[in-house]
């Protein structure tokens, strides 16, 4: 067993540090306050091929492992939740869906520009009526001579209004259940496809969360991603690879929180002496790196068992779960070790505490997390 990163991973690590450095934290706490969508990155995140880090070269990609992909979530999130979940969207939701399942023309039309950064993509599931309960989705899609013709609502759409491409889910045989969802490649442009308002939001502020309208749009035949039928799996097992990335969101948004505290501890002097010297500090930082860790042992492992081609189901639920909630808890710790200046915008732990709580819902809320492993654990 080795835990030491590969000298790619280390490069990969090293270079996603340095430019977010330069290029993120310094516009973090201003996107955030300002619910601003941070369009300038996407072409820096595309020049250093960021937007595409599992995907094949020849194809547009990084060509480099899913645990390379997760370090880089990882160290965007440390500094901005948004733009770590802007890219996971783009790459776990979006392009990987075309790349496990597209015709090879699909793969070429999309995967490229996807993976390269050319386009940007979104991954639309959730309907009003339809968040845990995933199949109860309402959106209709009905064979009419070379299209199929689309009406229906998505909501809470990451990339929503930024996204090129969608990957949106739709019922195409109504009696057959889960067996009858359908996936479909969509384009930005459609007739009949609108984006609405974005969601005023608690957290991960700079993303864009909307809704999608399908108004009788017409979209091509081809733009059936693999089979009739076969949507609610790819949606499935799509999320599965999704939670790794959300995993290793929370993970950089508490490795932030602790940056931010221990710094703060070591400056911040009460009695005389830094706090840092006081042990109930100490001890919830103790606290605080420990948690932390155990979370990177099970994301990365959850990585790498992608990587390695053996299933990771339960641990990207597994890693979801206790990152998530680690995030949560050590964010909080961070606001604690802060006093009155945590809990104002002067300094981000207010802000990690705000992005922390997503983690625990989307992609999967925790309690779903639970019946993942629980189901794994009593079959
Ligand atoms: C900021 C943001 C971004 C998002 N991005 C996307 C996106 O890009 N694409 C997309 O498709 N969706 C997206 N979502 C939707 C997200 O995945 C759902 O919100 C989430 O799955 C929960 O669904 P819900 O909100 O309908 O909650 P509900 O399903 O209504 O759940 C409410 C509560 O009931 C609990 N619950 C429900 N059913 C069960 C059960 N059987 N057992 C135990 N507890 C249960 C839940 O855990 C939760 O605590 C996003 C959401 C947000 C807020």
């Amino acid at each position: 067993m080795n835990f030491e990163l590969s000298e790619e991973q280390l490069l990969i690590q090293g270079m996603v540090k340095e430019f977010v450095a330069a290029e993120v934290a310094p516009i973090a706490a201003e996107i955030d306050r300002n619910h601003r969508f941070p369009a300038e990155l996407i072409p820096k995140l595309a020049e250093l091929n960021l937007l595409g880090v599992p995907f094949p070269e020849e194809l547009g990609g990084a060509g480099a492992d899913n645990v390379s992909y997760i370090i880089v979530l990882e160290e965007l999130a440390r500094a901005c939740a948004s733009t770590s979940v802007i890219v996971s969207a783009h790459s776990s939701l979006c392009t990987w869906p075309i790349f496990a399942f597209g015709s090879d023309l699909q793969k070429k039309k999309y995967v490229t520009d996807l993976a390269s950064g050319a386009s940007l993509g979104a991954f639309a599931l959730t309907e009003p009526g339809a968040g845990t309960d995933a199949a109860a989705g309402t959106t209709t899609a009905v064979l009419d001579g070379d299209s199929y013709v689309l009406n229906g609502t998505k909501t809470f759409i990451t990339n929503g209004g930024f996204a090129d491409v969608y990957i949106v889910t739709a019922m195409t045989d109504q009696a057959a259940g889960t067996k009858g969802i359908s996936a479909f490649i969509i384009d930005k442009d459609l007739p009949g496809f609108t984006v609405g308002e974005r969601e005023h939001k608690m957290g991960i502020r700079a993303s864009s969360t909307t809704p999608l309208y399908f108004s009788n749009c017409r979209v091509p035949k081809d733009a059936l991603l693999g089979q009739e039928g076969k949507g609610f799996k790819i949606a499935m097992m799509t999320l599965d690879g999704g939670r790794i990335g959300i995993a290793a969101q929370a993970l950089g948004i508490a490795q932030g929180a602790i940056d931010a505290s221990v710094a703060y501890a070591k400056e911040r002097v009460q009695f005389g002496k830094p706090i840092a010297r006081l042990q109930a500090i100490q001890w919830m930082i103790a606290d605080m790196v420990t948690e932390v860790e155990a979370a990177r042992l099970l994301v990365y492992q959850a990585a790498w068992r992608k990587d390695a081609g053996l299933s990771y189901t339960r641990e990207a639920a597994i890693a979801k779960l206790f990152a998530s909630e680690v995030a949560t808890r050590v964010a909080g710790k961070a606001i604690q070790i802060h006093g009155g200046v945590g809990y104002t915008e002067s300094y981000p732990v207010e802000r990690a505490y705000r992005d922390a709580k997503i983690c625990e819902i989307y992609e999967g809320t925790s309690e779903v997390q639970r019946m993942v492993i629980a189901g794994g654990a009593l079959r």
